[in-house]
């Protein structure tokens, strides 16, 4: 999509601190952290939200959660403990369309989230 921030940033039209790259997934920093560990995770082509990467089925949306947990490993939080969020809609607090986990740790996190 020519439109779309995380297309840049895939594409390195846009700057990011690439923490990772697995194969159709990309991991970068987040741009305004919530944690010690915020890395973004998103497939390297566009779907728009998590729905939409479950429909794709052909094993992308694994491929995601594999390089999640790969993040977690790299950047030493998978032991202590870290979260994943697809935040899904705007009513969930999605502000960029282009389907991306949260993957955060590196503190305690409380729960219900906000
Ligand atoms: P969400 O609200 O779940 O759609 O998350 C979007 C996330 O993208 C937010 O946490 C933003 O801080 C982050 N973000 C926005 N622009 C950039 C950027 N240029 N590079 C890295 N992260 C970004
Ligand atoms: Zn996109």
């Amino acid at each position: 999509m020519t439109d779309c921030l995380f297309c840049k940033i895939v594409a390195k039209q846009v700057p990011a601190e690439i923490v990772l790259e697995a194969g159709r997934a990309l991991a970068f920093r987040d741009i305004n952290p919530q944690a010690p560990t915020h890395v973004l995770v998103v497939p390297k082509s566009h779907y728009e939200n998590a729905a939409a990467l479950a429909a794709a089925d052909d094993g992308l949306a694994d491929d995601v959660l594999k390089a999640c947990h790969a993040v977690a490993v790299q950047e030493g939080v998978a032991d202590s403990g870290y979260r994943i969020v697809f935040n899904t809609g705007s009513g969930a607090g999605q502000t960029v369309f282009h389907v991306h986990a949260h993957v955060l740790g590196g503190r305690g996190l409380t729960w219900p989230p906000g």
